[in-house]
């Protein structure tokens, strides 16, 4: 180490030389791209009965490699995954009034998306230890209006799918997975997405694989997938031609993929597995050295659980180190090269806010200005206030911070200078004290 003096108070970094960033678009995604551009058809979906109500050969090629490769029995390509978490609700049979149990720490669609069809979300607390969402926790958000769960498989670690399953069989509840974070993830052999009602996948830029933008739809049944195609696709024009006779929620939109991205999308989704074995072999490597730094405790694996470290997060111990979090994080981000973008980004202090603390919840105004749809059950007063999850809280103001940098365009002698960064602030703590 070049100096023990922190960075933050003049002294010489751990690190200068910026940390490369990722290109994830190869040779073979620009050739299937061109190959598409060279036929001209760039989108063949119809939004109306017919041979492609249901997309062109790319769409349908790029759905059926996902049944395939992960036993999904259905697939739905949409647009991005904030409609497809939408079409999920809707395909479930949310209906205006019913109050869906939701994790608190996500990103914001997946609580957005059942407000959408005029479902409330009631937000339940995280497990300290996975940050998802706890099943103690729903168990007692339930009520006679309960009609759904939404999880999310946060940062790629599987939520505790047995115990949320067997609670939603005990009070006749649907389950929808976010699993943005988790492609190719499995929880006790099964991959998530599919193991409750309806799941999917985000293939935005940020996430393991990126279509530019995009997302899939999983589920196992037949009646979801179809009405997941019908509000995919302009729903309403096909109630009479497919004999539809439940035609509630079946008011369609457009949000098609085109034949580009999926094209592209056929030749990431061969990139998945080597990119998250890599993560994991990064995640170990830093973990081995985490776990002996005081007051700093690495992600955990859960027994019979895989993980995608969408990203590495970790906790911080004020009590241990005697300084708050922001203090920690901003020395140790003194330590490391700038980052131009969030993943070239060493560490950012915790995830997002609890999203029960977002205005839309905080004054009730989401779907116009009458408070619909959190006036449907006038005799309920919707709680969102400061201190609802305490857990979640804990973890936003104090105790998360997490490392986007652990991806693809990194290796282990990265990874030695960003622990080495964090090695450094602990031993010389005594200097951002006071
Ligand atoms: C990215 C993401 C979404 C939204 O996906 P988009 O494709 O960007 O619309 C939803 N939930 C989580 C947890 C995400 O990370």
């Amino acid at each position: 180490m070049a100096s023990s003096k922190l960075a933050i108070r003049g002294g010489s970094p751990v690190r200068e030389k910026a940390f490369s960033i990722r290109n994830t678009m190869g040779k073979k995604e620009k050739e299937a791209a061109m190959a598409v551009l060279e036929k001209g058809d760039i989108s063949l979906f119809f939004g109306s009965p017919g041979p492609f109500f249901l997309g062109g050969p790319q769409v349908i090629k790029f759905e059926d490699a996902w049944k395939k490769k992960y036993n999904y029995s259905h697939c739905i390509s949409v647009n991005s995954w904030t409609t497809g978490l939408m079409t999920a609700v809707g395909a479930v049979g949310v209906e205006p009034g019913d109050e869906v149990i939701c994790a608190p720490y996500s990103m914001s669609a997946t609580a957005t998306s059942i407000l959408f069809y005029g479902g409330i979300p009631v937000f339940a607390d995280i497990d300290p230890v996975t940050f998802n969402i706890d099943p103690k926790s729903i168990e007692k958000k339930i009520s006679p209006r309960t009609k759904a769960i939404m999880l999310v498989h946060l940062f790629g670690h599987p939520a505790a799918m047995d115990e949320i399953m067997a609670i939603a069989k005990k009070h006749n509840l649907k389950v929808i997975e976010d699993a943005a974070h988790a492609p190719a993830v499995k929880y006790k052999g099964k991959y998530v997405g599919a193991i409750g009602d309806v799941g999917g996948f985000s293939f935005n830029y940020h996430k393991h694989i990126h279509t530019g933008e995009g997302g899939l739809i999983v589920t196992q049944d037949p009646e979801v997938a179809q009405r997941c195609q019908l509000i995919r696709n302009h729903g309403e024009n096909l109630i009479e031609s497919m004999n539809i006779s439940d035609i509630s929620n079946c008011i369609g939109s457009n949000y098609r993929l085109t034949e580009i991205q999926a094209a592209i999308g056929l030749v990431q989704m061969e990139l998945i597995e080597g990119y998250i074995a890599h993560r994991n072999k990064l995640a170990k490597y830093a973990s081995n050295k985490i776990s002996q730094i005081p007051g700093l405790t690495p992600p955990t694996i859960q027994e019979g659980c895989e993980h995608a470290f969408y990203v590495y997060a970790m906790k911080y111990e004020e009590n241990i180190l005697g300084v708050p979090r922001k203090k920690f994080v901003e020395a140790v981000m003194k330590e490391l090269p700038p980052a131009q973008i969030w993943e070239q980004t060493p560490f950012v202090e915790a995830y997002i806010r609890p999203l029960y603390l977002n205005p839309i919840y905080q004054k009730k105004i989401a779907i116009g200005k009458k408070g619909f749809p959190f006036s449907m059950n006038p005799s309920v007063n919707y709680e969102y206030h400061k201190g609802l999850c305490p857990v979640v809280e804990r973890m936003w103001e104090k105790e998360l911070f997490h490392c986007p940098l652990i991806r693809e365009a990194v290796n282990e002698s990265d990874v030695d200078d960003v622990v080495n960064a964090l090695e450094k602030v602990v031993e010389n703590i005594d200097e951002l004290r006071g």
